[in-house]
């Protein structure tokens, strides 16, 4: 198991041999210890990466290209290792972890493909009114890339970001979650092991305040990509404002499924109960809203309640679990704290709200929870939650869903479910998110846009805009003759 640091292609201890426990949600128990960096190290990394920033942002991209295809191979080789750690670290059931390593492989290939086509795609002619002058406009690597992480999905978006960062042609700083750095260092053992340049990738584990402030006030690291809260990320803006370094922010969610009276009411008890109960309900883009027409509302809670209750929660390795632990005790008792606030602020708890009678003491499982008359002006209906929550309101009219689905700090994604394919299209377009999946689960391809409106997005990531995001654009304009 890989548990150090890895700067200038030397795996290694922190300059002060510290070290933090990383723990199994499912029981508790400690699972390694990981090498802390200290502010040193960070610098070093920061200066390797810069040292190695001068040759491979010149390196062709065929040649990056051949780099990312040769990282998505070998993430499908050791496919069922990385799913299997993961588990171990998040608690996520292990067909969830395989998920998100096929994901993670097909995002190295997308961008592997993307990079091959950067020699041609990277330098466009400009159509100009005037004769005497040639102009070009090129994308170029933007340099050191910070990438900070966090832990419900943590090879995942660390893909999302290296990735297309690699492809773009800079070299990073990759600093995983403190909480589930195993399937990071374990991805990062495959990318040390492809021949990357010294350099070129480098990662350093610790506390996010510590490790996370050198890096986002760093002169020497030109862009921030950071996914987390919204508090964390507000952070992480100011203090890359001090040297106005470039920065794209993936936050929180509150996001809505609107389920009409036309909806065919098994598909829609699938994707309400996959939307919030995924990785027990620890996702940014999680269906935690249910706003469901009045006329199918008694049918559909019924379905719910039913299906929550036969949800098997439990260790992430047995056949028939369906869901894990949450992450941790901080995790679990702000979940806990939630439901009681929800049930004092008058919201109907139909289903779960507590541990699962089938779970011992150990390990942080909640059951599958749903409430019901949620006011709309409640914490439970507002705030994000992460944790198997749902909350749910009924509408009258198509424009009233629209509304409360919108209302809302967040919008990164939302789902419909209708059998009116004209509904579904005006739906679409009129909600205030950066994904809507219509009578679909929450599928996402790399070829695709990731990220949200309003507070919870600041910038793309996936597809071209995911790799715009590593570049800077240059004019170059020459006169003729
Ligand atoms: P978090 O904000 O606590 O931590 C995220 C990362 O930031 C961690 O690596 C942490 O160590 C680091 N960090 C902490 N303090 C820092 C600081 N001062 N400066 C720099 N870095 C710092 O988030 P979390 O609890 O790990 O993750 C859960 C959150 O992530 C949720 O809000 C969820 O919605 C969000 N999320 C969003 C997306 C998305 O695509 N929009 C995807 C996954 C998770």
């Amino acid at each position: 198991m890989l548990t150090r640091l890895y700067i200038d292609g030397v795996w290694q201890d922190g300059a002060r041999g510290r070290t933090m426990p990383v723990h199994n949600p499912a029981n508790e128990a400690v699972l390694a210890h990981v090498a802390v960096a200290d502010a040193d190290d960070v610098e070093r990394a920061v200066d390797a990466a810069a040292r190695a920033f001068k040759t491979w942002r010149h390196t062709s991209g065929a040649d990056r290209g051949r780099y990312l295809r040769a990282v998505a191979k070998a993430v499908e080789a050791q496919a069922e290792a990385l799913a299997r750690l993961q588990s171990l670290n998040n608690g996520k059931p292990l067909a969830e972890a395989r998920i998100d390593v096929a994901d993670v492989a097909s995002t190295f290939a997308y961008y592997a493909t993307l990079a091959e086509g950067l020699d041609e795609s990277s330098e466009q002619a400009v159509d100009l009114p005037v004769q005497d002058f040639d102009a070009r406009v090129r994308r170029e690597p933007a340099g050191v890339a910070a990438l900070i992480v966090p832990w419900n999905f943590p090879m995942v978006t660390t893909a999302w970001k290296l990735a297309p960062a690699l492809a773009a042609g800079c070299t990073v700083v990759l600093k995983p979650s403190e909480v589930t750095p195993l399937p990071e260092l374990a991805l990062m053992g495959i990318i040390a092991d492809v021949g990357l340049p010294a350099g070129v990738v480098n990662v350093v584990n610790g506390p996010g305040a510590e490790i996370g402030g050198v890096l986002t006030t760093h002169p020497g690291v030109s862009k921030v990509s950071f996914t987390g809260s919204n508090a964390v990320g507000r952070i992480v803006m100011k203090a890359a404002a001090e040297t106005v370094k470039g920065v794209s922010l993936e936050l929180g969610g509150k996001s809505a499924i609107l389920v009409f009276e036309d909806a065919d009411i098994d598909q829609a008890v699938d994707l309400v109960t996959g939307g919030i109960f995924f990785n027990a309900g620890q996702m940014c883009s999680a269906t935690s809203r249910l706003l469901v027409a009045r006329e199918l509302e008694r049918a559909l809670l019924d379905r719910l309640v039913d299906r929550a209750h036969r949800i098997v929660v439990g260790d992430p390795f047995a056949q028939d679990v369906q869901m894990g632990p949450l992450i941790n005790r901080a995790q679990y008792e702000r979940v806990l704290r939630y439901v009681r606030q929800g049930v004092e602020d008058g919201a109907r708890l139909l289903a779960g709200g507590a541990r699962p009678e089938r779970c011992g003491p150990q390990g942080y499982y909640i059951s599958p929870t749903i409430f019901t008359d949620v006011p709309a002006n409640s914490a439970l209906w507002r705030e994000e939650i992460f944790g198997p929550v749902l909350c749910v309101r009924a509408f009258d009219t198509e424009a009233d869903a629209i509304e409360l689905a919108n209302d809302s700090p967040y919008g990164l994604a939302a789902t419909v479910v209708t059998s009116d394919t004209q509904r579904a299209r005006r739906v679409a377009q009129r909600l205030d998110a950066g994904v809507v999946w219509v009578n679909a689960p929450q599928v996402i391809f790399p070829q695709t846009s990731w990220g949200g409106f309003k507070q919870s997005s600041l910038g793309r990531e996936l597809g071209p805009w995911g790799m715009h995001a590593f570049q800077e654009i240059k004019s170059v304009v020459s006169a003729r003759g």
